[in-house]
Order: structure tokens, then sequence, then C-alpha cells
């Protein structure tokens, strides 16, 4: 079967910066891709490519079969794109303004659009300039859905909208992916590509530092915790903690109450039952930040080449 896309060195340099570094990936037709990393990684500038708003320096493309350069309208009309940074100013009505992006798209069913907005909760009678960050990103979110594409690219989607929004939103990409449609989702946010994505690309630097499926990739294992136990001494708690090889970055301190802050990498089953066999106060479990995790997982690898994390 024919890639959604297809990438082979594709390379871009804005003057003597390396934004995206010989990448080569394969999306296949039907499933949701997550291309993951921290801010000026480069996927921002990796889906302008594949859209054809910039040229890369060298490398290709093809997205749906045909390069990017040479697809024109009819291959933008296959594509719903959510930018990552959407600009809606102007007295027209959010309705109105989707009505100006189907006759360009291409024939949107009926309903489509207000289902759209219902769901995301979003008032199409405004004017786009008085809408929020959110409410305009809701609007982005609705052009890019509403006339069913066969693919979705999607540069950090979810920025600006509430939890119960976010959550509304990976349904429909879940929806589209049922409906056979393809998605590429740029994301620094670890769990939304964890909730959705198929497959998984780590950028760091402009390079893929690690791809896999997302059940094989180690990001997902670290965890902070911080807990406050009692009825343990510091040093007995501490000592037991140590054994555990996943925790690192441990901090234990406090006398009766012993409080303590760890980074696990790796299984929390048996930090989380060392502390419930004590009086445990307070336990808090966090997702790192990204940039953090995959400095530390694949800082050392990011001038280097790619690494297959299968299995890790
Ligand atoms: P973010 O999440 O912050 O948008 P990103 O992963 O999308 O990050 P890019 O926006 O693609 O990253 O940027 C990759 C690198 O290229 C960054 O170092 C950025 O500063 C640089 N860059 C991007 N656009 C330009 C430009 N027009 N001119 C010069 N440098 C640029």
């Amino acid at each position: 079967m024919t890639p959604a896309i297809q990438t082979v060195d594709l390379h871009k340099r804005y003057g003597n910066k390396t934004a995206v570094h010989d990448l080569t990936l394969t999306v296949e037709p039907g499933t949701v891709f997550g291309l993951i990393g921290p801010n000026g990684a480069g996927k921002t500038t990796t889906l302008r490519m594949l859209l054809d708003i910039i040229r890369p320096t060298s490398g290709t493309a093809t997205v749906l079969g045909q390069p990017p350069r040479t697809g024109g309208p009819s291959l933008r009309r296959r594509i719903g794109f959510v930018p990552g940074e959407l600009r809606l100013e102007g007295r027209v009505r959010g309705r109105a303004l989707l009505r100006h992006f189907a006759e360009i798209s291409g024939p949107v069913a009926p309903g489509v659009i207000d289902g759209f907005a219902d769901r995301l909760g979003v008032d199409l009678n405004r004017q786009v300039r008085t809408l929020s960050k959110g409410n305009k990103q809701k609007l982005g979110l609705i052009q890019a859905f509403m006339h069913r594409p066969e693919l979705l690219v999607l540069d950090e989607p979810t920025s600006g909208l509430d939890p119960l929004v976010q959550r509304e939103f990976l349904s429909m990409v879940r929806e589209a992916r049922a409906n056979g449609q393809t998605v590429l989702l740029s994301s620094h946010v670890l769990s939304e590509i964890q909730q959705t994505a198929d497959h998984v690309a780590v950028l760091a630097e402009g390079r893929i530092v690690a791809e896999g499926d997302v059940a094989s990739l180690r990001l997902g294992r670290i965890r902070r915790i911080r807990a406050s136990v009692d009825g343990v001494p510091a040093a007995v708690l501490e000592a037991e903690l140590r054994v555990l090889g996943q925790v690192r970055d441990l901090i234990v301190n406090g006398d009766g109450i012993v409080r303590i802050g760890a980074t696990v990498d790796g299984d929390i089953d048996p930090v989380v039952k060392l502390l419930a066999s004590h009086h445990v106060l307070d336990l808090a479990v966090e997702e790192p930040d990204l940039e953090e995790s995959v400095l530390r997982l694949y800082g050392a690898e990011a001038n280097g080449p790619m690494e297959e994390v299968h299995g890790a």
C-alpha cells in the first residue's frame, strides 16, 4: 500500500542553523503517527515542508503519493491542516469563515460543522476577533476535520484547549482513524500522543532519536513521584528505595513525617508497593517535562544514529 507520507533524507537549513536533519519517515495509511519533541525540535518545520509552506533544502517527500511541491490545490483538498500558530482576525463570524473554508476544501456534509462546534463548545455566531485563543483553535480544528480529508496534519493542535476539550479532540482523532483517515499529530505533550498514536517518532534537534510503537517508547516509563510517609525513619526508607534500580534522583528528608522526591525510570509498581508498606500521607505521580525526558534518555544519542526502541 502507498504510504500516506514518506520522507527520505528531508533536510532544512536556515542560514547555518539546521532545523531538520536528514529526516526519513513513513506514515502508513489509516494510522495515527505521533511526532513528539521539545520546543525547537523541528516539528513545525517538518510539517510545513509536507504542506509545501516551506521548501526543503534537500531530500524528498511524498504526501498521499504526490510531491507536495507539485500536488497543488487538488492535493491540498485531500489534507486537513491545523497550523501551529493559528491567526484569526477580523469581523467575520465563525460560521461564515468555516463556509468560506469549505468552498476551498471541498464539500462538507450537512450538520458536520454544527456537530463539531457543539462537541468542542464554540459559538459560531461570534466574530472571530472576539474569540479567545482556545476558541480560535477550535475553529482551526473544525476546518481541518470538516471535509473528512484523507490525511490530517495537526501541529500542536491542543494548545490553548482546556482538558475536557482536549479529551473531545482525542476522540475526534480516534474516530478519524476508525473512518480510515490518516493522522500526523505533533505535540510536546507525551500523554496525548500515548492516548492516540499507533506509532511515534521522537524528534530532538532536528533528528529522529527514537521511533517505535507507543508501548515500546521508554519515555512513557519515566515518572516523577513525591510522597510523604510517616512511621519509618528517613534513613530506612531511603535504603529501601535505593535497592530499587528504577529509582533515581532520590531526595529523602524529614523527621517524623518523611518527604521523598524521586524519578522512576521503569516499572512503578514496586515503588508504590514499597511506599504502601508504610503509612502514606500523600502521593503525587507526575509526567515529567518532555524536554527533560528526551534529554535524559536520548541526549547522548541526539547527534548519533537513530535508535529503534522496540522492546526497550
Ligand atoms: P515548537 O514546539 O517550539 O514549535 P518545533 O519542534 O516545531 O518547536 P521548529 O519551529 O520546527 O520546532 O524549529 C526548529 C528550529 O528551527 C528551531 O531552532 C527554530 O529556532 C529554527 N527555525 C524555525 N523557523 C526558522 C526560521 N524561519 N528562520 C530561522 N530559524 C528557524
